[in-house]
């Protein structure tokens, strides 16, 4: 860390002082040439250092010191011959244009290069060997040296773009130099043994990614510095870097924690920790975009009086453009998350998807804002740029995240197969997946947990319905799963009006979980008989908490208070076992899933809406539509909420339908009887006088009941259905 803080110093007070030493010109010269150099050493970090941040502890865990040896060489062939390229074009350029300025300018990119970036091989590969003190060490003496010099060649009266460059250049050898004594490479002289193929082999099957990468990422960010240069002049480049020098630091303060981190979330991604893993990124995302948000704010009230202070008067009139400047800033910040989470699964494809994404604006309108707005529209440009950069990287990983870590399903206790299962009266006979072929994919996402204890035998089951009928046929046939079409439905609160809804429910023969509170202390409640009635009637009664107390960030104590009580009291009221469990408001932690799993709950509903899906979490049941005309932005909380990739799918597929509930509903249906998968419909029935739901939900339930192929279930039968499917031995056929 704190190699990584002195580097970013180091390169900042250079900037810093270069900005305020050199003229306009002088210093809009050196930028463009930095930004070429840093083409260099993006594709330098794409054939060395990111292979080897990857392949090293993987593959040369125990012959380092060789594998060393062999980047020394690759090194210098990546750094001398493009930096050549870089001072001859310059040269060209100058004889064309008849100016000195920059093409002495690109020739200190030349010379420079293979020294600035030797550097960074050596503190690299000291991380590689776990040894941060030596980073530390080396990072020191470039710093210093190259603070030193600076002043000594101002002082001498030296300081050209040219000599800036060359100063960076020692203060990188002599930093190699300390970091080899430690690091201590070996060297060998045998230049393309079999060893070296390979690595060259490897290195580029995992950097050529990373080179196409580094091609559009800088055509999505420094770009703009050739832009302004060509559309207007140097000047431009000179005030554009000298804004984004004071955002910079942020920026590098970013890139130096994802060098440490990367290795963490790999080693998280290597054990298949898809919750770990995918809760560390989250955290990451978090604290970054955070510390972002904070330096804006900072940048936002002192930002002239910073610009001022920094460059002595000079570029204050520019000090506008900071807040445009550092949105960028923000926005990589909220990607980096993501950005390690890809680097971590070996995905730099992903990278490249998202720098391309950020390149598209830049090549579209880049030219255009320069032309039109100058500076200003440089400024935006990267922030249009970096926005885009963020959207797609999070969106490629959610979906990679999805197909490599799968939610782990783990297989099932193996509880509920017996023949006390009661279905309700009214279900209706399927015609699911009696596929003679032999599917060996039958698992479903729900590992029900059920414990033996909680199952009380004095319980009084329901009167038998048809169902026990069918139930008795049904054989041993493995369930194809995309053949699963379910319907259930789930209504929270317990109010009164819950029975004209049951009334309803029961008319088009749709099955439903009431989740009822204890104590409520609003409307008119539900009494102990009209529960034992819905029970009767094959309803399901889940538990909805005590008071209806929201489940978050409880202490144990108040959790317990909360849902312990709730199932022995439901349980006495209607005589059944109350397996389910509905978090009030849908808010709730990993505590309040721990003890509901305690108090032998066998799921719980959630709030998240969108989702058809088979695979979930029991105690993490998503919803597919609520009975509520909800306004767009709603859906999109909700699954920006949710975060999972299918209801985010969900939402983007009907986008144009989510202002309309009961359009939505119907065609979220229609898609799960072509597609399979789980249709749930909730809501509050409280709410339905007031919003005039009633005739629109009639108008649900007519199209969704009594349906052929089609399973209707209520919540905890739904957990079971999916078990058994599970099980290969709950194939539920037709009669
Ligand atoms: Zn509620």
């Amino acid at each position: 860390m704190a190699d990584q803080a002195l580097f970013a110093t180091s390169t900042l007070v250079v900037n810093i002082v270069l900005a305020r030493w050199f003229s306009v010109e002088q210093y809009g010269t050196y930028a463009l040439a930095f930004s070429i150099y840093l083409f260099l050493s993006t594709l330098h970090n794409a054939v060395l250092l990111e292979p080897m941040t990857v392949l090293g502890p993987a593959s040369y865990r125990k012959s380092l010191p060789s594998y060393l040896g062999r980047l020394l060489r690759l090194h210098f062939v990546v750094t001398i011959l493009p930096g050549l390229a870089v001072g001859i074009g310059g040269s060209v350029f100058g004889l064309f244009f008849k100016t000195s300025v920059l093409p002495a300018a690109l020739w200190g990119v030349c010379v420079g290069t293979p020294f600035m970036l030797f550097f960074w091989l050596w503190r690299r590969a000291a991380y590689l060997e776990l040894r941060p003190d030596v980073a530390l060490r080396g990072a020191a003496v470039n710093t210093l040296a190259n603070i030193a010099l600076m002043f000594l060649f101002h002082a001498r009266g030296w300081l050209t773009p040219f000599s800036a460059f060359v100063v960076q250049a020692i203060a990188g050898m002599a930093a190699s130099v300390v970091l080899m004594v430690s690091v201590r490479p070996r060297l060998q002289f045998d230049w393309l043994d079999d060893a070296m193929r390979t690595v060259l082999k490897q290195h580029w099957e995992y950097g050529r990614w990373v080179v196409l990468t580094a091609l559009v990422f800088w055509v999505a960010g420094d770009a703009y510095y050739v832009i302004l240069a060509s559309t207007s002049s140097v000047n431009d480049v000179a005030v554009l870097r000298a804004i984004q020098n004071l955002v910079r630091p942020v920026s590098q303060f970013i890139v130096a924690i994802t060098l440490l981190l990367v290795p963490w979330a790999s080693a998280r991604f290597a054990d298949r920790e898809r919750l770990a893993f995918r809760r560390g990124i989250n955290r990451i995302t978090l604290v970054f975009t955070a510390a972002a948000v904070a330096y804006l704010v900072g940048l936002a009230i002192f930002g002239k009086w910073l610009t001022e202070l920094v460059y002595g008067g000079k570029y204050t009139q520019f000090a506008y453009l900071l807040p445009f400047v550092a949105l960028t800033v923000l926005f990589v910040a909220a990607a980096e998350g993501p950005a390690i989470a890809v680097r971590a699964m070996q995905a730099p494809s992903e990278l490249l998807w998202a720098y391309s994404a950020a390149a598209v604006p830049t090549i579209l309108f880049g030219v255009f804002l320069a032309r039109r707005w100058g500076i200003m529209g440089g400024a935006l440009g990267l922030a249009i740029s970096s926005f885009a950069y963020f959207a797609m990287l999070s969106y490629r990983y959610r979906i990679r995240l999805a197909l490599t870590l799968p939610i782990v399903v783990e297989p099932d206790a193996g509880g509920f197969a017996g023949g006390d299962e009661t279905f309700p009266n009214f279900m209706i006979p399927t015609k699911i997946g009696v596929s003679g072929s032999n599917i060996t994919e039958t698992v479903t996402g729900s590992s029900v947990s059920r414990q033996e204890g909680t199952r009380s035998s004095v319980l009084e089951s329901p009167p038998a319905g048809p169902s026990s009928a069918f139930r008795e046929g049904h054989t041993r046939v493995p369930v194809r799963r995309e053949n699963l079409r379910i319907v259930t439905t789930s209504w929270d609160d317990g109010d009164r009006a819950d029975l004209r809804l049951a009334e309803l429910l029961r008319s088009k023969g749709v099955p439903g979980t009431f989740y009822v509170p204890i104590a409520r202390d609003w409307g008119e409640s539900l009494t102990h008989s009209d529960l034992r009635r819905l029970s009767v009637e094959g309803f399901e009664i889940g538990a909805h908490g005590y008071s209806h107390k929201l489940l978050w960030r409880l202490s144990p104590a108040e959790l317990a208070a909360e849902i312990e009580p709730c199932k022995p009291a439901l349980e006495d009221i209607v005589g059944q076992e109350i397996r389910m469990f509905c978090y009030p408001q849908g808010r709730y932690d990993a505590n309040a899933i721990r003890a509901l799993k305690e108090a032998g709950y066998s799921g719980a509903r959630t709030v998240r809406m969108l989702a058809t899906g088979l695979d979930f979490d029991p105690f993490e049941m998503p919803t597919t539509v609520q009975v509520y005309p909800h306004p767009r932005s709603s859906y999109l909380k909700n699954v920006i909420r949710g975060r999972k990739i299918d209801s985010v799918q969900t939402c983007l597929a009907h986008c144009r339908r989510l202002s309309n509930w009961l359009d939505l509903s119907k065609r979220l249906f229609d898609s799960t009887l072509q597609n399979g998968g789980i249709w749930h419909l909730y809501g509050h029935s409280w709410e339905f006088d007031e919003f005039d739901l009633w005739k629109d939900l009639e108008q649900l339930l007519d199209y969704v009941g009594k349906r052929e192929g089609v399973t209707y279930v209520p919540n905890g039968e739904l957990l079971q259905v999916l078990s058994e499917g599970k099980q290969a031995s709950g194939a539920v056929t037709e009669s």
